[in-house]
């Protein structure tokens, strides 16, 4: 019989252990099963080496509840101890400055058990009392049992025992009855001993007899010791992998493809990784990756380890070098785990890479399910964008597949611009602009489809990353215009005709809500379209990048369009010749008397000519400004007016702006019908 203190420095542990690890006391479990599994591992390999030579017998690990004793019960039978043994390992704790490093890591319990050797302990987090009785493998060994109701002070004699190994005794205490019920003991077993490798014995399998549920005589496992991830590769079939996902997430529609991660240096890690289908929403299924340690499963918070756009993956990583007792802003800083990380990266952009060169018909089957995977990849990590830049895949309208440097050579000759950029366009909703792509296909240009969640920063990350490319959006101009190959040609109108045309076209644009319209005027000679709608590329983007400021959600920007009439059309030149004619004796004196007294107005504000004038002089002049400028804000309401009322009487001007409004779907409600009953009459 012997009575000691053991040997922490802090004088009592215990309620430190208890306050702060309450919360998670659960993984006591966890603790005492993985040292049970230690312990029996030991022996199997002191007994491979020969140097155990008794019988090994059954070594299962058993976990056992007895509720009118108050007790959990874990027994292995490993190497045991002796209690030079438990005087070494149990009593003597290398532990110093717990208090400080308590108060350090006090957000995760994970963070001081295990770490310094506290995994034993752990058990006082939910027990009173707990008792150890064991026996040691070595020859002549004698049982020992230690007992502690968790003050300083242990209690420690020889004993009887007959069978080796150990049995750790916890007396639950009372607010951690829970830990009684084989219901929540089977479910921690599930969640940390799922993968141990030597099998944990929980109770007897159910069997349905008699119309209920009875025991039977076989035990209940409650692990898989060989889990997939520690056998080799080339023994396991797809079918296998497949299994072992459904296994792991139940309920899921069948992975688009895995990789088998196999390490041993510079550091140990092994795992298989698998790639759901995610269409949208990058977010709603993280936390798929559990990481064990040494096949204890530990966390599913990989932050981190996995580098960030990679937590949409599921499955399993395994690996003794990951820090996992520290917090997580330790983990992320730890170099170690930022090498793995990046190994980790490396390795799927490789699998990537074969999958594309090895099976490029099966890569294209996949493609759009990954895309927004790379797509955040490529966009959050320099490295992966590199790697991935070989394999990432452009879609055209059109189904078909090309990848960046295809891309390039394909559009090269028909779609570099008068500055040698070249020119990517893209839609974003197929049916909307079809007519559009329509148009640019007659002029031989190829559309992509770019109607993904990130395709709008992936095509500024491209733009930015690759040599003289710019994408422009299949709308946002006249098809002539889109890919300017040339200067543009001078309408050769006059200032009159110009004024005329704008005006009356100007004065015709109805109200739609949310948008704003400016004319141009365009020669694009006598073949195109008359008028045409379109919304310029560097806009729209301003409006987007606006619209996705914090606190602009919700916020509708107006659009702005251009609405782009033809000079050189024939239906257009037949208005503004009816219209010249009409309005050219009443506008142009109007026009004459504007610019007159603008050039008045421009000289007298010239300081030059203001020079040595007196106050009164000076004030005399600025009246007179005030009051050309006047005359002139009426005489442009005159003209307006005059454009207005004649517009209103050619129903061919309205026509030509609602068949491009029409083109844009911009055309709606009241407008509609109104266009369509014109139509008819003009029929
Ligand atoms: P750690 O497992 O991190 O070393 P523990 O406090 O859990 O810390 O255990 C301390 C030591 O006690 C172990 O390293 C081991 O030598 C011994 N030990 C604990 N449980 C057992 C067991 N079931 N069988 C044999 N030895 C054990």
């Amino acid at each position: 019989m012997a009575n000691g203190k053991i040997g922490v420095t802090t004088e009592n542990i215990f309620p430190v252990i208890k306050k702060f690890l309450y919360s998670d006391n659960e993984i006591f479990l966890r603790e005492l099963v993985s040292n049970a599994v230690d312990a029996t591992r030991k022996l199997q390999t002191l007994n491979s080496f020969g140097e155990f030579k008794g019988e090994l017998g059954n070594l299962d690990v058993r976990v056992i509840i007895d509720k009118e004793a108050g007790t959990l019960t874990v027994v292995d039978r490993g190497i045991g101890m002796d209690a030079a043994d438990i005087e070494k390992y149990i009593n003597q704790i290398a532990f110093s400055g717990a208090e400080e490093f308590l108060a350090k890591y006090k957000d995760t319990a994970n963070s001081i058990i295990g770490h310094f050797g506290l995994g034993f302990y752990s058990a006082f987090m939910v027990a009173d009392k707990v008792v150890i009785r064991s026996l040691s493998w070595k020859e002549g060994a004698e049982g020992v049992e230690w007992s502690c109701d968790g003050s300083p002070e242990y209690e420690m004699h020889p004993i009887e025992k007959s069978d080796r190994g150990t049995e750790i005794i916890l007396h639950i205490d009372e607010e951690s009855k829970e830990y009684l019920e084989s219901d929540r003991i089977e479910g921690l077993l599930k969640k940390y001993c799922r993968f141990l490798p030597v099998p944990v014995v929980f109770g007897k399998k159910k069997e349905w007899k008699d119309g209920q549920y009875v025991d039977s005589d076989e035990d209940n496992v409650v692990n898989a010791t060989e889990p997939l991830w520690t056998r080799k590769p080339t023994d396991l079939t797809d079918d296998d992998y497949l299994r072992f996902y459904h296994e792991l997430m139940p309920g899921r529609e069948d992975p688009l493809f895995w990789i088998h991660l196999n390490v041993d240096y510079p550091f140990t890690l092994t795992g298989i990784l698998y790639f759901p289908k995610v269409k949208s929403n990058i977010d709603i299924q993280r936390n798929r990756i559990q990481l064990y340690c040494n096949q204890v499963y530990v966390t599913d918070q990989v932050e981190g380890v996995v580098p960030e756009f990679m937590t949409i993956m599921q499955g399993v990583i395994d690996s003794p070098d990951i820090p996992l007792n520290v917090s997580r802003s330790y983990l992320q800083a730890d170099r170690q785990v930022k090498k793995i990380s990046s190994y980790i990266s490396k390795k799927v952009a490789e699998k990537l890479d074969r999958l594309y060169t090895t099976d490029r018909a099966e890569f294209e089957k996949k493609w759009d399910d990954i895309r927004i995977f790379i797509e955040y990849g490529m966009l959050t990590d320099e490295k992966f964008y590199e790697s991935a830049r070989k394999f990432f895949l452009l879609k055209d309208v059109g189904g078909k597949y090309f990848s960046l440097e295809d891309y390039r050579k394909l559009v090269e000759p028909t779609q570099t611009d008068k500055d040698s950029t070249l020119i990517y366009l893209y839609t974003t909703d197929p049916t909307a602009q079809y007519s559009y792509i329509r148009q640019a296909e007659e002029k031989g240009y190829n559309v992509l489809l770019m109607n993904g969640e990130l395709d709008s920063h992936f095509m500024s990350l491209l733009e930015s990353k690759e040599e003289k490319l710019r994408f422009v959006r299949v709308d946002s101009d006249i098809p002539e215009r889109l890919i300017a190959k040339s200067d543009s040609v001078a309408t050769g109108l006059s200032p009159l005709q110009s004024d005329i045309l704008q005006g009356i076209f100007s004065a015709r644009i109805p109200e739609v809500e949310n948008a704003n319209f400016i004319v141009s005027l365009e020669n694009l000679g006598e073949s195109a379209s008359p008028a045409t709608i379109t919304q310029n590329e560097f806009m729209r983007r301003m409006k987007q990048m606006a619209e996705q400021q914090p606190g602009m959600s919700g916020h509708a920007f107006p659009d702005s369009y251009q609405l782009v009439v033809n000079t050189a059309q024939p239906s257009v030149e037949r208005i503004l010749s009816e219209a010249e004619g009409e309005l050219k004796d009443k506008l142009q004196p109007v026009l004459d008397e504007i610019s007159k007294l603008n050039g008045e107005i421009t000289s007298s504000r010239d300081p030059k000519s203001r020079e040595g004038m007196t106050d009164e002089a000076k004030a005399a002049a600025d009246k007179e400004v005030a009051e050309k400028e006047a005359k002139v804000a009426s005489l442009r309401d005159e003209q307006s007016k005059l454009l207005n009322d004649y517009a209103a009487g050619k129903p061919a001007i309205r026509q030509m702006i609602d068949l491009a409004l029409l083109g844009n779907g911009l055309l709606k409600g009241r407008d509609l019908a109104d266009f369509i009953r014109r139509s008819e009459e003009m029929l």
